[in-house]
């Protein structure tokens, strides 16, 4: 194993995969630690949905998001010979007058013609939708579980991957850093929610968010779209399927509960009542390392600067990461500055 490196990089999540995957790209030599938890990143749907939200907003950065979302997922595909992002139009279904009105001022706007069709669409015979139903265009979900697997693998091959728990208090920290006969020029947090136990990096203003998913499997022949109700519904094939997620503040833990199976199953039969008799194959829960302001946590520490972080990813990491991985390599290899809205430092210590 090497004894010095350019970055240490803690938690193999898809934060901690793609970054790693960028800087060893870029000719940087990295050390990877993962204690093996299951991670949000593992057990997330995945999804891509550019507009969102009761008022069906655009996100704001999604020009620059999704194209390099897409050709980052594309390239790993052509280097793994297999795919990752699976592209799959959605169907979101009108639930109030006032989602409605938002519709029909979305439709009058010309930057929505991308992402939504103005035409209301037939809604499938299973589906439950007197409102209507909006084409969604440019949805899809990463399957994040294989990608992660794959990079690992691929870490592994180039023994730069160590599983264990990395702990702080091992860490020394002078003009270079070294951890357990590891020397490197940076150490970048990737922590997800665990973040909040760091020592340099818990002030700032993570506001976590437990959710839960589940699989499932029915003997009904499965509409081959997604379906976005509140909660979402992702086809995996005829009769196996996702949905969820749940979104809780207060019980930060990693347990499944009854309380949010239920909530999953009673919107899921209000909206598709043929799977009423579905059966649940799996239940999973993580944290979201959702912040404060909404955006992620990414650069140098304020008064160490060979402690950087790259986390906040919140609900939307499929979306973010990738392009917020070659935006931190470009500040970390050429100095280029942070965009104001992810620099960690725009929260005092
Ligand atoms: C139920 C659910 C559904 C979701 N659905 C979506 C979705 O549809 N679309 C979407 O874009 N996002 C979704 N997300 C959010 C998505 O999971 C996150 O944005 C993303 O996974 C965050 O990645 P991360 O690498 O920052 O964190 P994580 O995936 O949590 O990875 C952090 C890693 O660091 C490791 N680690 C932490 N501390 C240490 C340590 N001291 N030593 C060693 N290793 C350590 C952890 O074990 C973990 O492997 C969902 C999340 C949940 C929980």
């Amino acid at each position: 194993m090497p004894q010095q490196v350019d970055y240490l990089i803690i938690g193999q999540g898809l934060a901690g995969s793609l970054l790693s995957w960028e800087l060893l790209q870029h000719g940087c030599s990295i050390h990877l630690i993962d204690n093996q938890q299951e991670n949000a990143s593992q057990i997330a749907a995945g999804l891509i949905n550019p507009v969102t939200g009761m008022r069906l907003v655009k996100n704001n950065h999604i020009d620059t998001l999704l194209p390099c979302a897409k050709k980052t997922y594309q390239t790993l595909s052509q280097f793994f010979q297999t795919d990752f992002y699976i592209e799959k139009s959605m169907l979101r279904i009108i639930r109030n007058e006032k989602e409605n009105l938002s519709y029909q001022k979305r439709c009058h706007d010309p930057s929505y013609l991308d992402y939504l069709e103005p035409h209301l669409v037939q809604a499938p015979r299973s589906i439950h939708a007197p409102l209507g139903l909006i084409q969604q265009k440019q949805t899809g979900y990463l399957l994040t579980h294989k990608l992660l697997s794959h990079l690992k693998n691929y870490f592994q091959a180039l023994q730069c991957y160590q599983a264990c728990q990395f702990d702080y208090q091992n860490l020394q920290l002078n003009d270079t850093i070294t951890w357990q006969g590891i020397s490197a020029q940076k150490i970048i947090f990737c922590e997800g929610y665990q973040a909040i136990n760091n020592p340099w990096f818990s002030y700032l203003p993570f506001q976590l968010a437990k959710g839960e998913i589940l699989t499932m499997r029915t003997e009904q022949r499965l509409i081959p779209q997604m379906l976005n109700y509140g909660h979402w519904f992702i086809p995996l094939d005829a009769h196996q399927f996702r949905t969820g997620a749940s979104f809780e503040h207060n019980h930060l833990d990693t347990k499944t509960t009854l309380k949010a199976q239920a909530q999953i199953l009673a919107t899921l039969s209000q909206t598709y009542p043929a799977l009423s008799s579905a059966s649940v194959e799996k239940q999973q829960a993580n944290i979201r390392p959702t912040t404060l302001d909404k955006a992620p946590f990414i650069g140098l520490h304020p008064k160490h600067q060979n402690l950087a972080i790259f986390n906040g990813f919140g609900a939307k990491g499929s979306l973010q990461i990738p392009y917020y991985s070659q935006h931190f390599l470009q500040h970390l290899l050429n100095q280029t500055p942070l965009e104001e809205r992810v620099n960690c430092l725009r929260y005092d210590q």
